[in-house]
Order: C-alpha cells, then sequence, then structure tokens
C-alpha cells in the first residue's frame, strides 16, 4: 500500500488541548490494495484502534481508507493513531480538531467495494426511493461507467485554502460547485458557489455534465467537507469537459476541503457564510473547527436541523422525524426510529448512554462523565463523507 508520486499531503494541525482529537482521513491508493488483504488490515487498524480508545467509522477497499474518529490524546505526546495510520497509508490526507470528549458512541471499522460510491449511496430514509430511480436510470449510470472516477489516474488541480481559492470564488468565469448534498448546503455554503441541489453524491455528475453544457465556464472550481467527493468529482469533470471538447477548461478543488478553509481562514477575512455540516455529534462546525452553536441532528434522517427547525416547530417530533424527512420516510425506517427513541429515553432516565459498544471494556458510562459531546445518533452516516 504505497503511493509513490503523491506529494507529502498531512495538512497541519489545529491546536489541541482539550484531550480528544476527531480526525478526518482518507487516502486513494495506488496501486490498488488486494481485496483479500483487507479482513488482516482490517484487524490490524481494528487492534490499534481499541488500544488508543478510539472510536468512529474507517470505511477500507482496495482504492483506500475514509473515515472520521475521535480518541483521546494528549497535545505534549506523539499521536499514536495518526503515526499507525500514516505507517499503513504514507500520504495518508488528515484533518484534525479537537473536542472535550468522543464525538462518536462506538468504533466501526468496515470492508467495502469502494471507500466512496458514486453509484449505490443510500441513507437509512431513502433506500427503497433511491434503488427505483436507480432502476429508471441506466442509461445515466452506463454514461456514468464510462467515467474516470480514479483520482490516482487524474485529479483536478488542488488549490490551498486562502487568498488563491478566494480569487477562484469571485472570478465571474469560473463555476463553482458546492459538491455536496443539499442537507449539508442548507446550513452554510462559499460565496457564489451553486448548489446542485443533490441529495446524494451520485447525482452529482449530471448536474455537472448539465452544467458544463448550459454554463459553458472557463473554468470550474469545486469544494466538499475535507475533499475526498472532489477526488473523484473533479477526475469526472475532466472527462466530462474532454467529452464535450472542453478539455482546456482548468478544473481546481480546494484542498483539505471546508475543514481546511475553517481551520486556516479568520472569520473576518473568510468567503464562508454559516455552518459546515459534519457526519459526527457536533453537527456543524464554523471557523477554527469548533462546534456550530444551535444546531442538533435529526435522529431519524440525520438532517442538521436549526433552533427554528427543532423543539416548537410543526413537523418536529424529537427523536421520530423533522421537517426533511416528515413525508420521504418508509414506515420501516418511522419503526426504526420510533424503538431508537425508545432505547433513547429509557437509558436517559437511568443516567446511561443508551447505546454502548460490546467490545470496550466499559460498558456502562455515565454521559456526562464520559465526556460525550451532543445527543445525536450513534449510527453511521449514512454515506461517509468527508
Ligand atoms: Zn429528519
Amino acid at each position: 500500500m504505497t503511493t509513490m508520486a503523491d506529494p507529502p499531503t498531512t495538512i497541519a494541525t489545529a491546536a489541541d488541548d482539550d484531550g480528544y482529537r476527531i480526525l478526518a482521513l482518507y487516502k486513494f491508493v495506488d496501486p490498488k490494495l488486494n481485496a483479500d488483504d483487507l479482513p488482516a488490515l482490517k484487524q490490524s487498524i481494528e487492534s490499534h484502534c481499541r488500544a488508543h480508545h478510539v472510536r468512529g467509522s474507517l470505511l477500507l477497499a482496495p482504492e483506500g481508507i475514509n473515515g472520521t474518529i475521535s480518541y483521546p490524546c494528549k497535545s505534549t505526546t506523539e499521536d499514536p493513531v495518526v503515526a499507525f495510520l500514516e505507517s499503513q497509508f504514507p500520504g495518508l490526507r488528515t484533518r484534525i480538531s479537537t473536542s472535550q470528549g468522543h464525538v462518536f458512541y462506538r468504533l466501526k471499522i468496515k470492508v467495502k467495494k469502494e471507500i466512496l460510491t458514486c453509484r449505490t449511496t443510500t441513507t437509512a430514509t431513502e433506500t427503497e426511493q433511491q434503488q427505483q430511480q436507480q432502476q429508471q436510470q441506466p442509461q445515466q449510470q452506463e454514461e456514468q461507467d464510462l467515467l474516470t472516477l480514479d483520482p490516482t489516474q487524474q485529479v483536478g488541480q488542488y488549490v490551498p485554502p486562502g487568498p488563491e481559492w478566494d480569487a477562484l470564488l469571485r472570478d465571474p468565469d469560473c463555476l463553482v460547485i458546492d459538491a455536496r448534498n443539499d442537507y449539508e448546503v442548507r446550513i452554510g455554503t462559499f460565496q457564489n458557489a451553486q448548489d446542485p441541489n443533490t441529495s446524494t453524491f451520485s447525482e452529482l455528475i449530471p448536474w455537472m455534465k448539465t452544467a458544463l453544457q448550459e454554463q459553458k465556464p472557463k473554468k470550474v472550481a469545486m469544494f466538499c467537507t475535507g475533499g475526498i467527493r472532489c477526488e473523484k468529482a473533479t477526475a469526472a469533470c475532466m472527462d466530462l469537459a474532454r467529452q464535450q471538447q472542453q478539455e482546456d477548461i482548468p478544473v481546481y478543488h480546494l484542498e483539505g476541503g471546508i475543514l481546511a478553509y475553517l481551520d486556516t481562514v479568520p472569520a473576518k477575512e473568510s468567503l464562508w457564510q454559516g455552518a459546515c455540516y459534519v457526519f459526527d455529534q457536533r453537527v456543524a462546525v464554523t471557523h477554527g473547527l469548533q462546534a456550530a452553536p444551535h444546531y442538533t441532528m435529526c435522529h431519524a434522517c440525520r438532517a442538521p436541523l436549526s433552533h427554528e427547525e427543532q423543539e416548537g416547530h410543526p413537523d418536529f417530533i424529537h427523536g421520530l422525524q423533522c421537517r426533511y424527512c416528515k413525508v420521504a420516510r418508509s414506515h420501516k425506517s418511522v419503526e426504526r426510529a420510533t424503538a431508537r427513541q425508545k432505547q433513547i429515553e429509557l437509558a436517559q432516565q437511568k443516567g446511561l448512554l443508551h447505546i454502548h459498544d460490546p467490545k470496550e471494556k466499559v460498558l456502562r458510562v455515565l454521559a456526562q462523565k464520559d465526556g460525550v459531546v451532543g445527543d445525536s445518533g450513534d449510527e453511521e452516516a449514512p454515506e461517509m463523507l468527508a
């Protein structure tokens, strides 16, 4: 698992004195890993993670690794988790922020076909709906199969957060694409960015195709939370431009994503507006990667909810539904959410966490004592997106 041609990619970390680190990471590898080796690699990473009390989600696939984890770590000592993962994945792209406690309830490491899928992205509430859509769009899928979605073969030009990126945002000839999903864009985005209004990453490619055709931009720039989606999206965009005889268009992406921008650009100089959705209990972060206040996550659909969309909103039922999932949800997901909410309330009455990881040594821990942040669900994000 080496990546010979890669530039040094680990990005500097924020100051961390709070005791817990939140590490967002990904790496696309070249050559690909052997699928047969992944179970052993998973086991090795898992035992290392458990030894360091790591929680969160990691995906492993022949194309690489992707995930977000949290763990206790003193700022004065070397970070053994990063060191180990970098030894397994040289050139690992990382973004570290800090917290006063874990932002996940348990550790999950999964072996998958891809670390970021472009075709079968599903959410807990929309699986059936999307399966229907996929059946209805065979042509779209075939077109997508012809695109290069391997960022180790081709990828857009990285632009660091700061003046160079801001110049692209201000450039009227540049099509700036927010490569994230609608529920993420809703609570914050860059000035002048276009919202493709997608509910899954798979929908971004057909949107880009139309945007190139109709807007005929001279440049394209895109961004996502931590950069992983733009790795595949810029690769696809370069192919789409070529198909439309627009191969000379430069395609850029924000290096390290929004998280890098918020980590390095001061609020008063920033062209970022709002908060950045993250797939953990913080729900959203803002400049300095501080948790954004006033947001909570719908337990049913994981949509970020502003203060006004929570208690008091006619469509909000705590733990069961919000204004965004009220209509779309299947009967089954309503049942799941109801059962889950009962579990939470029962555990809260007893002063216990509602879910525990049976593999962790401490099974019953008071939420406050353990420093768990927030009150959102423990299930892994429907898509591991950074
Ligand atoms: Zn909801």
